[in-house]
């Protein structure tokens, strides 16, 4: 007998029939004798849907009401999952965040401060199946908050942390993680066995298969994560400590997989005082602010002379990101501020790239091989990004699978 979280998302509870078939899979985990918690998505596009509404209601909404609002897609699937379970025979019951509870601070994009355990371990004293909404918590007030796009893993591998749970299955759309996003590149890959290193990289530059938050909460917790398909029955991607994975699988290639996100927006300051000071009045305000900066490059023609400086924020920053220069502008001393969200950062991760010299320059070959221009650039130990025209995603992408070795062999 096992304990374990199994988690389904939007395109897995998307309808009734799907539903079905999710409550199909948690019957059969129950009925092999395991304590089972399932975590559930809100319907595919519900919360797109919810967040429209929101700002049609207010271009600047509050952010608590906007949690009211957006966590609702997630209490109707897990009243229709916990329904159909019962419907099946099942001893299922639903949990809101608040009645477990799970704490949360924040609003829009929340931090779980803790999960109570008491009300799942009575469920499973009592040979049920909890159903419980992802992407939810509760603050101190006592008001709903929501955890960030896509934070149902988070809830996930959270629930299982706080109930020791022997592993959190992630179920979806795609059967597993792939070198790149298969829906791009048809070649792509499915990965056997990733390091959570690797695949908090992965995650945090753009393979949104899993909230980076959730991989690195996995990591901290040495929780056992594996990637799922809903709708067929294959292995999967287990994402693994580095102890677990075989010597010979990490030599097997430098890179393990490409990301893009065009969620970045860059902005460019021109005529900055070439003087010490200069950058750090440029990025206080911006900290202050609560402004992610990502990419940095700044550049001095010759000592002395006006210099420029070119950096990216997530995109729903950049009015923010706007303003608050702006009205540094004294004393930062800049010339002119250009913007551009027409970009998009594509990154190659790896942990081989420790002991490989020459992934960056592979990268900028290809791209230049193929008349692609690099608007900035950024490195880590295991990580290589670039930015580019968001023309040519899906090129660069391509390209650079290849360029890699990543492709798989065409079938025959
Ligand atoms: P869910 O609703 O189940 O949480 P998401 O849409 O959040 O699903 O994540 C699954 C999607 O992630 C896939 O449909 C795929 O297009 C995308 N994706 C991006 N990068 C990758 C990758 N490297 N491997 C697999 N899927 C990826
Ligand atoms: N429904 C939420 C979203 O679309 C949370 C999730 O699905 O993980 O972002
Ligand atoms: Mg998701």
């Amino acid at each position: 007998m096992a304990r374990i979280v199994m988690k389904f998302g939007g395109t897995s509870m998307a309808g009734i029939e799907r539903i079905r078939a999710v409550a199909a899979r948690v019957k059969r985990e129950a009925e092999a004798g395991n304590e089972v918690a399932v975590v559930v998505s809100a319907m595919a596009g519900e919360t797109d849907r919810l967040v429209q509404l929101c700002r049609e209601a207010a271009a600047l909404y509050d952010q608590r009401e906007y949690d009211v609002v957006v966590a609702s897609g997630e209490q109707v699937t897990s009243g229709l999952l916990a329904i159909t379970l019962q419907g099946m025979g099942l001893n299922a019951k639903s949990y809101m965040g608040w009645q477990l509870p799970i704490r949360a601070s924040g609003h829009a994009s929340g931090l779980i401060e803790g999960i109570d355990v008491e009300v799942l371990e009575r469920v499973f004293e009592g040979g049920g199946i909890a159903v419980i909404p992802g992407f939810q918590g509760v603050t101190a007030e006592g008001a709903v908050a929501t955890l960030g796009r896509g934070g149902s893993d988070t809830s996930a591998v959270a629930l299982a942390a706080a109930m020791k749970a022997d592993r959190c299955d992630i179920y979806t759309d795609v059967d597993g993680v792939y070198t790149t996003d298969p829906r791009i590149v048809p070649r792509a890959r499915k990965i056997d066995t990733i390091t959570y290193e690797e695949m908090l990289e992965l995650a945090s530059v753009g393979a949104k298969v899993l909230q980076t938050r959730s991989v690195g909460l996995a990591m901290r917790t040495g929780m056992p994560l594996t990637v799922l398909s809903s709708f067929e029955d294959l292995p999967g991607t287990r994402i693994v400590g580095d102890d677990q994975i075989e010597e010979s699988d990490m030599e097997r290639n430098v890179i393990t997989g490409i990301a893009h996100d065009k969620n970045e927006a860059m902005i460019t300051l021109t005529g900055l005082p070439d003087s010490p000071g200069t950058v750090a009045a440029i990025f206080a305000p911006l900290a202050e602010e609560g402004v992610n900066v990502d990419m940095i490059v700044q550049s001095v023609p010759r000592p002395g002379e006006p210099s420029v400086l070119t950096f990216t924020v997530p995109t729903a920053s950049l009015a923010h990101t706007v303003e608050a220069l702006k009205k540094g502008r004294e004393t930062i001393g800049f010339g002119e501020i250009l913007t551009d969200t027409d970009v998009v950062k594509v990154s190659a991760v790896g942990v081989g790239m420790r002991s490989n010299a020459g992934v960056a320059a592979t990268m900028f070959k290809t791209l230049a091989d193929r008349g692609i221009n690099i608007l900035a650039i950024t490195t880590s130990e295991i990580k290589v990004s670039v930015l580019i025209p968001e023309d040519y995603t899906e090129l660069a992408v391509r390209v650079l699978h290849s360029a890699y070795g990543l492709d798989a062999e065409p079938q025959a």
